[in-house]
This record gives structure tokens, sequence and C-alpha cells, in this order.
């Protein structure tokens, strides 16, 4: 069985920006900036504003940290996004979710401008991934696309079995192993026989939130299996797929930590220098 190591992926694309950031700074005298809004004072929140502060830094992006109070008012947050989207300095603009509940996310994220929409939620970029056209992909579900590619360079005619249809996973990894010719079948909390969708993947990726539903019984022979899934259990961090049992079957499998998290940040970064592209060159 190979160990998907997401880490190792991650740390060769953040040195490929950092060379590529380098470059854009000799070239253009302009440093791509990436604005992250956190809101309140949830602590995986502000784990991961953090997290995505130091990386920034480390390939050479600026970073900024705005932070407001969870009884921040919905139209302050508006504000601060319109005033970045008119910031040629910002070329990235990521909130934090999720959000309190009196502040609307869908018109959160309308609001960031398409071009500067890193984290790919704007419907501009949803609907331009769904067309098949360019777009600015999600993080995560974009670092699931990379290790699947490594691992698998011909997906044309593969069967992928998606568990779980979030508008942050489920849905954006369907359109991308779509373009690539993947038969796709999404699959969530209603589907009748979860088990036996399962047993048909060639490519399996699970993005539920349930620790270790996917057993081994339930994986092709030679499959490739990503697991999104972080749950935090008395056990420690485990993903969605039991990965004792799934790596005796599967012919790759990504570890949970060490797998999907860091290809996230990774693919944040590479969004950052994407929209500064767009904008600049
Ligand atoms: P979400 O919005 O809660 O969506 C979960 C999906 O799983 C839903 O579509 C739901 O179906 C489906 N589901 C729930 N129970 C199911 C069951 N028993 N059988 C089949 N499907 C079921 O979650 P998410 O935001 O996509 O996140 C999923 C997981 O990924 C979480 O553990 C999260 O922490 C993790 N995550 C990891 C990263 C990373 O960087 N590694 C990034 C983001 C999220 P319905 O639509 O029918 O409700």
């Amino acid at each position: 069985m190979i160990l998907i190591d997401g880490k190792k992926t991650a740390g060769e694309i953040r040195e490929e920006l950092k060379k590529e950031i380098f470059q854009i700074k000799k070239e253009n005298k302009k440093v791509p900036g990436l604005s992250v809004i956190l809101i309140g004072d949830l602590a995986p929140s502000q784990i991961y504003v953090r997290m995505k502060e130091k990386a920034a830094i480390e390939v050479g992006l600026k970073s900024q940290i705005i932070k407001y109070p969870n009884d921040v008012e919905e139209k302050t947050v508006l504000d601060k996004i319109n005033e970045l989207n008119k910031n040629d300095n910002v070329s990235g603009i990521l909130v934090q979710l999720p959000l309190p509940n009196h502040i609307n996310k869908q018109k959160v994220i309308e609001s960031i401008s398409p071009l500067k929409d890193v984290d790919g939620f704007h419907p501009f970029n949803v609907g331009n991934l769904s067309s098949g056209n360019e777009s600015i992909v999600p993080c995560t579900p974009l670092g699931c696309y990379l290790l699947i590619k490594k691992y698998e360079k011909n997906l044309s005619g593969k069967k992928a079995v998606i568990i779980g249809r979030s508008n942050l996973n489920g849905k954006p990894m369907t359109q991308l192993l779509l373009k690539e010719n993947c038969t796709v079948t999404i699959t969530h909390s209603k589907t009748k026989d979860l088990k036996r969708e399962c047993l048909s993947a060639d490519i399996l990726v699970a993005a539920v939130g349930i620790p270790k539903l996917v057993k081994g019984d339930w994986i092709k022979k030679d499959s490739v299996v990503i697991d999104v899934g972080i749950n935090k259990t008395d056990q420690g961090i485990v993903g969605d797929v039991d990965f004792e049992e799934v790596s005796k079957t599967a012919k790759a499998v990504t570890p949970v930590p060490g797998g999907v998290g860091p290809m996230t940040i990774a693919c944040l970064l590479k969004n950052t220098i994407k929209c500064f592209k767009i904008v600049n060159f």
C-alpha cells in the first residue's frame, strides 16, 4: 500500500510557490497579499487562521489578519470586504468560516470580488467550475485532486465515489473528477447502500465528518482512497476512513493527519498567487 503523503507533497508545492513569489517580486516589484477576516474567538478557527498566516509568510506572501469580535455588525464586515476588494495590495480575501449566526454567510461570500475569492466559494467561481471553465477551485478539493493525480495519472473512465455533498468539499470534488472523465457518484446521508457504492469505486473520496465511517470491507482492491475528514475523538484526530483496515485493500490511502490537511493550506497559497496573476498579468 502507498501512503499518500500530503505533508510531503504540500511541502513541495510550497517550495515551488516560494520560488514563484521570489520571481514575481523581482519582476513586478509587487508582493501578492492575502487578507484573512476572523470573526469571534472559536478556538479551531483561530488555529486555522494562524496556520494560514504562518504558511503565507513562509512562502513570501504578504499576510494580514483582520479580527472582529463575535458581535460585530454584518455591515462592518461587508464594508471591510468592499475596502479590500478595491485595495491593489490585496490579491486574495478569505473570511474564516463558520460565521456567527447573525451574519449572512452567503451575503459575505458574494461580497468578495470573484477575482480575489481564494476560497473559490463565490457563485461566479462555482458556476465556472461546474461549466468546466477556468475558475478558482476551493482549496480542500483542489488539494485532494492534486494528490489523486499524483498517484493515478490517467483518470479517464475510472469510477469515482464521493461521500458528502457539501459546497466546500463534495460538490467541487465531483466537478474536478468529472472534468477528468471519471464516472462520478456523489453520495450523502440519504444514500441507500453506501457500502455497495463504495465497493464500486476506483477512486473514493470521503468528506463526511464521521470518524472511521469507511470500513475495510467497503473498499475495492487497488483503489485510491482520499480521507478529507478531521474528527476529534478520545483517540485523537481521526479521519472518515478506518485507515488500519482500508490500507489492507486499497492501493493508496491518505493518512489523517498528514494527508489532505496540509494540501488545503498549500492550495490556499496557490490560489492567492493565481488571483494575483489574474489581476496583474
Ligand atoms: P458537511 O458540510 O457537514 O457535509 C457532510 C456531508 O456528509 C453531507 O453531504 C452529509 O449528507 C454527508 N453525510 C453525513 N452523514 C453521512 C452518512 N452517514 N453517510 C453518507 N454521507 C453522510 O462537512 P464538510 O464541511 O464537507 O466536511 C467534511 C469533513 O471534512 C469534516 O470532518 C471536516 O472537518 C473535514 N474537513 C477537512 C478539511 C481538510 O483540510 N482536511 C477541510 C474541510 C473540511 P447530507 O448532505 O445529506 O447532510
